[in-house]
């Protein structure tokens, strides 16, 4: 496994940061997470889109362009020589002593290639359990920085009722998960949350749209209550790291048949078919 730091390659545990590092002590910072399938990147030009719409949201003065951070990434997964491998990137305002205002230091640039953990086929199989949880964050969910207390709280709410994910709620609409996006499946349809600034807009979202198309299952990019979550026939979250995945019990209410359904069965199919043609 292995790191980047400022222009350096460097082993995980010489990859440190001073204190003075604003992504420590204001979360100063925006990140992304890529996955390479078999030495080859899923929807690297998007990820990186979003990681350059998201520094320009905090008004990050990134120099490097998207051809520079794609060869950053494939040069560093080449040297890592991990074939499926999920590559961490976090650009920072960098390191200056403590003061809320920008500092006039260069931003910092680190990265870590470390192994792919992808869910065990028998958890997918079975699906997995969540919780409804209130959506604390911020108005400004569309950008993937740093500041990921009220995700973490919530996830770990959920860990320690045995679930695996929690789905945000805000004015009883859902937003998404705490590192997901999520879906219901009514009458044949999927439907999922739109794209405004109170969520992430997912790089497996963009994908999972292109695929239902492939498949010709409506998608539909509505609004939709705790109620109508609960009464779905189908529930799947989608994320770089969980891809396609069930979601079969919500605060303990068995949803649909209480295992995987159709279409998020479909669809993770054919997720990987689009994986395997990388
Ligand atoms: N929503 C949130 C809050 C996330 O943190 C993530 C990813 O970690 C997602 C959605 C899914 O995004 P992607 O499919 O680009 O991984």
């Amino acid at each position: 496994e292995l790191g980047y730091i400022n222009g350096r390659f460097v082993g995980l545990d010489e990859l440190v940061l001073p204190i003075d590092e604003r992504g420590h002590q204001f979360g100063d910072g925006v990140y992304e997470v890529i996955r390479f399938y078999d030495g080859k990147p899923f929807m690297l030009e998007e990820h990186l889109e979003r990681l350059i719409r998201s520094a320009k949201a905090i008004k990050l003065p990134v120099k490097e362009s998207l051809a520079d951070f794609t060869e950053l990434i494939i040069s560093a997964v080449e040297k890592s020589e991990i074939k499926n491998c999920n590559v961490y990137l976090q650009i920072t305002r960098g390191i200056a002593t403590r003061n809320h205002l920008f500092p006039d230091a260069p931003v910092s640039i680190t990265m870590t290639v470390r192994h792919a953990n992808p869910i065990p086929n028998e958890k997918r199989e079975k699906g997995v359990d969540a919780i409804t949880h209130p959506d604390e964050r911020w108005a400004n969910c569309y950008i993937k920085s740093l500041n990921l207390l009220p995700n973490i709280l919530a996830k770990q709410t959920a860990f320690e009722q045995g679930c695996h994910e929690a789905i945000l709620i805000k004015d009883g609409y859902i937003t998404e998960g705490t590192s997901s996006n999520v879906y219901i499946v009514q009458g044949g349809e999927i439907i999922t949350t739109p794209l405004t600034n109170q969520i992430l807009p997912g790089i497996t979202r963009m994908a999972v749209k292109k695929l239902a198309s492939e498949l010709n299952i409506p998608f539909v990019e509505k609004h939709f209550t705790t109620a109508e979550l609960m009464e779905a026939d189908e529930i799947f979250i989608t994320s770089t790291t969980a891809e396609v995945l069930a979601i079969v019990k919500v605060d303990g209410n068995i949803i649909g048949s209480g295992t995987p359904g159709e279409v998020v069965t479909r669809l993770h199919q054919q997720f990987q078919k689009m994986v395997e043609a990388l």
